[in-house]
Formats: C-alpha cells, structure tokens, sequence
C-alpha cells in the first residue's frame, strides 16, 4: 500500500569551508535548541545547479547528503554557521559523527577534481569513488593514520602543548604514521622525536575519525622506559609529566586524547 509506505527523512549537511549549517529552534519550555536540517526545512540556500550533492552512506535511519557552499550563510533567528570542532557542542553524537564523514567527503571532492597522474577532470563513479576517463585511475578519500598516545610514569602521566594546538590546553603526543611503519613503531618514533624519551609496553587503546581534514587516530597507552626529556621545540612549548592532583587544561570530550585521559583517571 503506497501511502503506509515509510519515506525515509533526508538530513542535509551544509558546509562553507569548515562551517556546518545549523537550525536553531525554540522548545515549548523556551530552551533554544540546535540540530542539522530535514528536508522538511526549507534550507536558506539551495545547492548550486552542477555543485555535487554527495549521498554521505552510514548505517543510520536517516539519509544523509551533503553539499558546499561558496559563501558564508548569514546568521538568522533561524540559522547559524558553526565550525565543525564547535558543532559538537550542539548536535547529537550522530549528527557529530555524519557531520565528520560529510565534511571528509566534500574535502575529497574539492580535492580530487583533475586525476593527478595524468590532469584531465575527473568523473564520480561512486559515493567515494572518482576514476579518470583518460587513464582509468581510480581516486578514493586519502585517509592521514596518525598515532596519539598516553605515557604513564608511575603515578603521572605526560602532557605535552602542541604549537598547532587550538586552545590553551595540554594534550598527549600525537604524529603521522609513515610508510612502512607498524604503528606501534611509530608511537616509538614520535615520542622520542618529540620528547626524547624511551617508552615500552604499547598496548592498543582504541581509535577515532579524525575530519580535520581527514584522518584516523589510533590510540594507544605506554609505560615510560628511560630518558630524559628534551623537547623537540619546533613542535612542542611545554612538557611534563603529570599527577591526577595536579593536571593542568586538557583536551574538550571531543577528542580520543580526551577519552584516553579520562580513562586514566578513572583507573
Ligand atoms: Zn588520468
């Protein structure tokens, strides 16, 4: 029967740059209230004739597109432009975790237009996949594997400030996976890069999407072997183990730093 028949909801993730569209609403109790727009909003901008509307595939109820606009949407009662660090602070973890896949999407299409083996245009086969029509590569998202890990000293841990940090805080160290490397080679490369210290028993701790603007954090925890620490200045302005008693700022519930600290804590 056609009309018991269920339309699935379509959810629309608008972005200019890094900034993600958001419908503010007002609940009966007077709260204001954020989330990612249905197509049963009207939108306040329609996507470009010719722009790529990318469905974004997640296991979810909803189906999820995407689009990019070429302008910042002016703030409404109704609307409102926020970064994609920030959103998590409004919308629901889902929404979060979409918003992250979208976003990695539409910087793999803005980056991947012309084939970069041979320069001719190239044409969307598939929801993550481009092929050039002149050589037949094939370009799927470039996904950037990044270690980040947690050194326990006794009853410390050690907490480093990154230069690219945003914010005040302290955070754990963190670096790109290189090729060739098993990724518990590269937390041994990364720390002594950038402290100077030996650590030893690396055990996996868990991982995360990380759309800035594309990649993976793989976690893990490590004891403190030997060493002294010495900073690797161009990356680092401050480093230190720490006590549970006295930890400085650390990394919003966004991020796995965050969770791996949390769960430190806790134990
Ligand atoms: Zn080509």
């Amino acid at each position: 029967m056609e009309d018991t028949e269920k339309q699935v909801p379509e959810q629309w993730f608008v972005f200019f740059k890094d900034q993600l569209l958001l419908k503010r609403e007002i609940t009966e109790k007077g709260e204001v209230k954020y989330c990612v727009p249905y197509d049963t909003d009207i939108l306040p901008v329609k996507p470009a004739t010719g722009d790529t509307v990318h469905e974004v595939l997640l296991p979810s109820e909803v189906t999820v597109r995407t689009f990019a606009v070429e302008q910042l949407i002016t703030e409404t009662e109704e609307w409102m432009m926020i970064g994609l660090r920030d959103s998590y602070e409004y919308i629901t973890p889902e929404e979060y975790k979409a918003a992250g896949k979208a976003y990695q999407i539409l910087y793999w299409d803005q980056h991947s237009r012309f084939c970069p083996s041979c320069g001719t245009p190239t044409e969307q086969k598939e929801p993550i996949m481009k092929k050039c029509p002149s050589c037949g590569y094939e370009i799927y998202p470039h996904i950037a594997t990044a270690i980040i890990v947690l050194i326990r000293r006794r009853e410390e841990i050690l907490l480093v400030r990154g230069r690219n940090f945003r914010g005040t805080f302290y955070g754990l160290v963190a670096g790109f996976l290189e090729p060739g490397e098993t990724l518990e080679q590269c937390v041994q490369r990364e720390v002594m890069e950038e402290t100077g210290l030996k650590v030893k028993n690396i055990t996996y701790f868990g991982n995360q999407p990380w759309p800035y603007p594309s990649g993976l954090m793989a976690g893990f925890i490590a004891d403190y072997e030997s060493g002294e620490i010495k900073l690797q200045e161009e990356e680092i302005s401050a480093g230190a183990f720490y006590s549970k008693k006295n930890l400085p700022e650390i990394p919003r519930k966004l991020s796995i730093a965050r969770k791996m600290i949390d769960w430190w804590i806790d134990n």
